[in-house]
């Protein structure tokens, strides 16, 4: 039976006169799939019910937070047990300690850590720190990696090797982007020619361990430890952007899966369990510059709210090594399943996985970069899309981001997911 979407329409229609393109973040609008947004009304373990009662497997978990999947009994507990307290303070409490306590134990870089609001505000932070210890105004990343929207970040790749920032959105002055380099992803020899030519002005290179906002494109062997050597040389500090991987690749994050260690980490999506957060962390004598112990300024009215630094710490709480053990398996069983259906149907196909992050890309080019993910077939993905959706698979709605599991799913969700995956490839046949 085919499924309605009535409510979400409605809703959907209402919110266009009311938010700009009816969403509060623009990915939700699903344009990249050509169809009216799904709106979500509930959730619990792997499972996201919409607003017209169909349900999905659900492979967004809020963009990555809910690795414990939703409505996890005992971080809504937790949840509950304190706001009862009251919800913010603007002033210390002692939870705060006890998440920080656990990031430093856990993210192999972290001596010292500054909680924030989400993402953004993490890694701006990060580059002023960056900026504010080296004396430097560049800073370098790579091209199809999505830092969170502040001005530094928010520039795109030109062509060529070392092209000097073109600002991604009108409002990013000119003044700004300059000062961002960019260079593909997996490219070392690029970045070596950058440093050749700028490495005494730049203060950073920021990075993904695991590209995940052009799909999942894992590091290739060497390039996470050719950005530490060039980094160290130049006095350049590294800051990992773990908002995406912390906590989700593995037990000590990217940097302990991968045995890299940058100065700086940023943080967010799991430590905050489903609410707003997000940190950065790292060196000892590099986060004492930040305000009030030295004078790089940053600051936040709600910053380590009793709530969010709660639902961090329950949910880390229950993360253990056995936990990326079974996403390893989980991981590896969906990945056989999509190409083992790709293959009987001859849809072209690429999948890149680390622990619990997948990228499915239409494309039988192997991904390494922003370049290379780009050769996906963007209108296949679209009907692979909304046929997916008819399947009771939620995927996200868009072929630049990569699908995430939690400790809820289970082999029968996959199993499902796969027959699903056969069901849509077979009506896709090329
Ligand atoms: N950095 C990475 C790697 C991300 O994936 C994201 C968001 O998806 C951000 C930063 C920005 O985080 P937020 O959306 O919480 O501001």
């Amino acid at each position: 039976m085919t499924r309605s979407f009535d409510k979400s329409k409605a809703i959907y229609e209402e919110a266009v006169n009311l938010m700009p393109g009816g969403v509060n973040s623009p990915v939700r609008a699903f344009k990249a799939v050509n169809q009216a947004p799904i709106v979500m009304d509930h959730g619990k373990g792997a499972i996201i019910t919409d607003v017209d009662g169909n349900d999905y497997i659900d492979y967004v978990l809020s963009w990555g937070p809910l690795i414990l999947g939703h409505a996890e009994p005992n971080v809504i507990k937790a949840i509950q047990d304190v706001a009862l307290q009251g919800t913010s303070f603007g002033a210390s409490t002692a939870v705060e300690n006890e998440l920080a306590k656990k990031v430093i134990k856990r993210v192999p870089s972290v001596e010292m850590v500054r909680m924030v609001n989400s993402g953004t505000e993490a890694t701006l932070s990060a580059i002023r720190l960056a900026r504010g210890f080296t004396g430097r105004d560049k800073i370098l990343k790579f091209e199809g990696s999505y830092h969170g929207h502040s001005d530094s970040l928010l520039i795109k790749a030109g062509s060529g090797v070392a092209t000097l920032g073109l600002p991604d959105s009108p409002g990013v002055p000119m003044g700004i982007a300059q000062n961002t380099l960019t260079v593909p992803y997996n490219d070392l020899e690029s970045v070596k020619l950058v440093f050749e030519h700028y490495g005494e002005d730049i203060a950073a290179i920021i990075v993904e361990p695991v590209a995940g906002n052009m799909g999942c494109v894992p590091p290739l062997p060497g390039f996470l430890e050719g950005l530490r050597d060039i980094t160290t040389k130049a006095g350049t500090l590294l800051i990992f952007d773990e908002v995406m991987t912390g906590f989700r690749v593995g037990f000590n994050s990217a940097q302990g899966y991968y045995g890299v260690t940058p100065d700086l980490t940023c943080l967010g999506k799991v430590i905050g369990g489903g609410l707003p957060v997000g940190a950065f962390g790292g060196r000892r004598d590099i986060m004492e510059q930040i305000a009030p112990a030295g004078p790089v300024y940053q600051a936040g009215t709600l910053s380590g709210n009793p709530l969010a630094m709660t639902a961090g710490l329950e949910t880390i709480n229950h993360l253990t090594p056995e936990s990326y053990a079974y996403f390893e398996k989980l991981g590896d069983r969906l990945e056989q399943g999509f190409r083992e259906a790709a293959e009987t149907y001859n849809i072209p196909h690429t999948v890149n996985r680390a622990g619990s992050m997948i990228g499915y890309f239409l494309t039988n080019e192997q991904v390494i970069n922003f370049d290379t993910a780009k050769t996906a077939d963007l209108d296949l993905f679209a009907e692979y899309y909304g046929l997916m959706a008819q399947e009771g698979v939620f995927l996200p709605p868009s072929q630049f981001e990569g699908v995430f599991m939690s400790t809820a799913h289970t082999e029968a969700h996959i199993d499902q997911t796969v027959a699903a995956f056969q069901k849509v490839f077979k009506q896709l046949r090329r």
